[in-house]
């Protein structure tokens, strides 16, 4: 075989030998690592075909092109992998305890509530939570940090749990698909008289791929027609043997609503942990964990709740949380004490941090400052270039034309999801007659009436297509997933507004000139009649902020029931206030609109200039 040779440039050759390169290394990565020059490299790939500048961050699909050409086998080195060695680098070893046995010492067990919608876990958190006596001493309010720890007496001990504060297995999904492992018992909230559903049997499943014990919350007990014993039978199926017919499973019967049999249930997850796992670390070594959520407060700066899971953090300590790091400038518990030191399984609310890490992100205590600074760059920068390297296939409606100029691009795939299916039939329809050349060419992708979802938002990543929702949403994951993604959204309740912006998009004049941001949502959690006010809701805020005078549109079930309103009244207990956060609840009245029930949400937005690029 000839080795290719550029300009008369020999280049190296692999002959089978290995190259090791991280996801979205460039060109000049390349090169660095075979002893060659940069621009020879870029001249094989366009020998081959694509045009790329030494620097930019290339797919790994480019990356094994390039190395099946030049006789190397490539070797794309994991995220994972990856990080170790950096903090290998710095004599770091994240996930085991330092020392030996004599140096590990007991620590409480952190539980997941899972199961159904509807079935309770919201409650029955809320009603565990009433259960914690410290906490009513303190006489603190209770903050929504993500996380609690109640304490539970067993055999004459007084023994503490952490809760995690987000219910459901897609959370705990979300982070263990991220490397973090946060749970060690799973409760399985089943209502007694709904018995097993789908849900229930994902969040089983979920749990056992986890290898995490379940211990099952048979819930909704003081409900007519409950069946508990029926409950036991169904779960049997799934290798769920409660322990009264021979097997190992704890089932606690229990009424969220009424608090009946929460210390129970308590119990049984301190007796299934003692039973089944050895729940031990070193609480005195520099703290590790993980973060559990975080959010940026307009006041206060990025706050984190971590939760420490081995050694012991303390204000002033240096961290490194993900790519973001900071002093630990104070910390506070779940009722808004602060506390100048955490052990294991401790979740905090942490300040000091410079940027918001993201949840299911490390933590590590380290011994200074430009430690921690040096790694969080370096986490920053690889994660850029992976981004851009995914980044730069996708579609968006303003760089529509740009793309099909360029030629890279001939069709516009298209995702529409609406409210309802007459309105998605009709903007279809209009969408495929469009008359916009011969040159492009329209495809819809998939079409469906619900909210969009993160399997959409997948689809559309992975064929490069626009998503228009009419009427509906993004739900929170997989707006999440979007934004990060690139994948662009368009938001639409007019028919032929929607139709006028493609077919602009189409003939490369869309000129939009505001644009949505959105502020937050809350739902609703009471409905209160007032004769003065109307209906006034009382609101949990999810994310994000919710302000008075901004816009606001009403869900029910992922679906827009009302546009163009107004959030004309905002309380916090007998007060006004101009804005509420996240974790806090509020009143509010939205003008002359009453049609408002439990568990719609309440979107705030407001209208912003967008810059034209
Ligand atoms: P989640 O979707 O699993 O978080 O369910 P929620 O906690 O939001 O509860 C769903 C509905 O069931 C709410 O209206 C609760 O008030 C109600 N609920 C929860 N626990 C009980 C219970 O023990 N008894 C009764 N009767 N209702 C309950």
């Amino acid at each position: 075989m000839q080795a290719p040779s550029v300009g008369g440039v020999m280049l190296p050759r692999g002959n089978g030998s290995t190259v090791r390169l991280s996801r979205g290394a460039s060109l000049t990565d390349f090169a660095e690592k075979i002893n060659a020059n940069p621009a020879a490299l870029v001249s094989v790939m366009f020998n081959l075909g694509e045009m790329v500048t030494a620097t930019q961050s290339v797919s790994d699909a480019t990356l094994q092109l390039l190395a099946d050409e030049m006789g190397f086998v490539l070797e794309i080195v994991s995220r994972d992998d990856e990080d170790r060695e950096l903090l290998e680098s710095f004599d770091i070893d994240f996930g085991v305890d330092e020392g030996d046995e004599e140096q590990l010492a007991p620590r409480p067990p952190v539980v997941t509530v899972m199961g159904h919608v509807d079935h309770g876990k919201t409650r029955l958190l809320d009603a565990i939570r009433k259960t914690n006596v410290v906490a009513g001493e303190a006489g603190g309010i209770t903050q929504h940090i993500g996380a609690y720890q109640v304490v539970t007496e067993v055999n004459g001990e007084q023994r503490p749990i952490t809760f995690l504060d987000t219910p459901g297995h897609e959370a705990f999904s979300a982070m263990r698909a991220r490397g973090a492992k946060s749970t060690d018992i799973a409760i399985l909230v089943v209502a007694a008289n709904d018995g097993v559903m789908p849900q229930t049997v994902e969040a089983l499943n979920h749990a056992k791929a986890a290898g995490v014990p379940i211990v099952v919350a048979v819930n909704k007990i003081d409900v007519e027609g409950a069946d508990p014993t029926k409950v036991r039978g169904q779960l049997t199926e799934f290798g769920l043997v409660a322990e009264e017919y021979g097997g190992d499973t704890m089932f606690v019967d229990i009424s969220a609503r009424q608090g009946l049999n929460i210390e129970e249930l308590l119990e049984a997850v301190v007796l299934t942990a003692d039973a089944s796992l050895d729940l031990r670390a070193n609480p005195e070594q520099d703290a590790q964990g993980i973060a559990i959520e975080a959010h940026l407060d307009k006041g206060r700066g990025a706050m984190a709740t971590l939760l420490v899971q081995r050694g012991t953090l303390r204000v002033g300590d240096s961290i490194v949380v993900g790519d973001s790091y900071g002093r630990v400038r104070a910390m506070l518990d779940e009722n808004g004490n602060s506390l100048s030191e955490a052990g294991p399984s401790r979740p905090v609310l942490l300040l000091g941090l410079t940027s918001v890490p993201r949840a299911g992100d490390s933590f590590i205590v380290v011994d200074e400052d430009r430690t921690a600074r040096q790694i969080a760059e370096k986490r920053a920068a690889r994660d850029r270039n992976a981004s851009m390297a995914q980044r730069r296939v996708r579609v968006s409606l303003e760089g529509f034309e740009a793309a099909l100029a360029a030629g890279n691009i001939e069709k516009l795939n298209l995702i529409i999801k609406g409210d309802v299916s007459g309105s998605v039939e009709a903007l279809e329809d209009a969408l495929v007659k469009l008359d916009v050349g011969e040159e492009v060419e329209l495809r819809v992708l998939h079409r469906g009436v619900g909210a969009i979802t993160e399997s959409d938002v997948d689809l559309a990543m992975g064929s490069d297509a626009i998503i228009i929702g009419f009427n509906v949403r993004a739900e929170g994951r997989a707006r999440t997933a979007a934004e990060r993604e690139g994948v662009d959204i368009r938001y639409y309740s007019v028919i032929y507004q929607a139709i006028e912006e493609i077919e602009a998009a189409l003939k490369g004049l869309l000129k939009p000139e505001y644009e949505e941001v959105r502020l937050g949502s809350a739902e609703i959690r009471e409905v209160f009649r007032s004769s003065k006010f109307g209906n006034i809701a009382g609101v949990l805020v999810r994310e994000g902020i919710i302000r008075r005078n901004t816009k606001a549109r009403l869900l029910r079930d992922g679906k827009v029931v009302a546009e163009n309103l107004n959030i004309e009244g905002l309380r916090r207990f007998k007060d006004d206030a101009t804005e509420v956060r996240e974790g806090f609840e509020a009143g509010v009245t939205l003008g002359s609109f009453n049609d408002i029930k439990i568990e719609d949400v309440i979107e705030t937005y407001e209208m912003r200039e967008k810059p034209r690029s």
